[in-house]
């Protein structure tokens, strides 16, 4: 389905990010991987998600933080595939901590990674997109984008900016034939979500499995953790001719959770 095209995933080294880079590859798109992990890290699973299509796959370890490697990026997949047909915006870091103790360091981080790099990426992108007449962003969001929870400031934050940035973008480009759209994960099992479980015991003083039980699964009507393919086929699909209509929204995939 996506022979020809070129996708750039940030943060697909882990989770969420390389099962869409995997369905991609199995689409036979061309893909950049991302993430904070260098390059020969990476090089075996570099390999094994190439193996699944027919297209190239490479990897670009630029630093979400750093609009500079953002460029960058940009420019090798110019240079390498003559541009960006799809760009998926899914690097993210969690901190959790309320907002009184909250390390300004953290707060800038998760701005600078969380929403700040895919206006640096979109930017980029655009231009290329314009000239063909066709694009797909997918702004990986959260059902922290909808609603909150306590001890999760920058990231709320964060991801209800990536939300306003989606639907701006979407008008902008919206007669250029290239969508705009945010998908709202509620809880995916991913190391993202593993790291935050003993901070949120402390910070809500209770037990890791009070926390997985009583916090994050009690969210979900469904009572169960949302998977990275679930995801990797909504952004499959957003790249389809048939959700050429579909842009500047955002989609939740949370069990039910933003429904309460
Ligand atoms: P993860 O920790 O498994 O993966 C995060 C990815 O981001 C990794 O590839 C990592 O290398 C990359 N990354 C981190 N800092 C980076 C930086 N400075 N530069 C480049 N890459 C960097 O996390 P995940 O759960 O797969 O999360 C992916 C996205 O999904 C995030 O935006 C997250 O907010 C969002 N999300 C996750 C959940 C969940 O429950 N896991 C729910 C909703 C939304």
């Amino acid at each position: 389905m996506l022979q020809g095209k070129t996708a750039i995933v940030t943060g697909s080294s882990s989770g969420i990010g390389l099962g869409i880079a995997e369905h991609f590859a199995k689409a036979h798109a061309n893909v950049i991987m991302n993430g904070i992990e260098p390059s020969d890290q990476m090089a075996d699973t570099v390999a094994r998600v190439a193996a699944l299509g027919e297209g190239e796959v490479v990897y670009s370890p630029a630093n979400m933080m750093k609009p500079d490697d953002i460029q960058a990026m940009a420019t090798m997949a110019q240079e390498t595939f003559g541009g960006i047909d799809i760009l998926v915006n899914n690097a993210g870091i969690q901190f959790v901590a309320p907002v009184e103790d909250f390390p300004t360091e953290k707060w800038d981080a998760i701005i600078a990674i969380n929403l700040s790099s895919a206006y640096h990426t979109t930017k980029a992108a655009v231009p290329g997109m314009k000239a063909k007449g066709w694009g797909r962003i997918i702004n990986i969001a959260s059902a922290h984008g909808l609603v909150a929870s306590p001890f999760k400031s920058a990231y709320v934050a964060a991801k209800h900016g990536i939300l306003g940035l989606t639907k701006t973008v979407a008008l902008e480009v919206a007669e250029e034939g290239i969508t705009v759209n945010a998908i709202c994960p509620g809880y995916v099992w991913t190391p993202l979500v593993e790291r935050q479980i003993p901070d949120t015991a402390k910070a809500r003083g209770m037990t890791e499995e009070q926390v997985k039980q009583e916090v994050l699964l009690k969210a979900q009507p469904t009572k169960q953790f949302v998977t990275v393919d679930q995801l990797g086929s909504l952004a499959l699909f957003l790249c389809s001719d048939g959700a050429a209509s579909i842009t500047g929204t955002s989609l939740p995939v949370d069990g039910g959770w933003v429904a309460q």
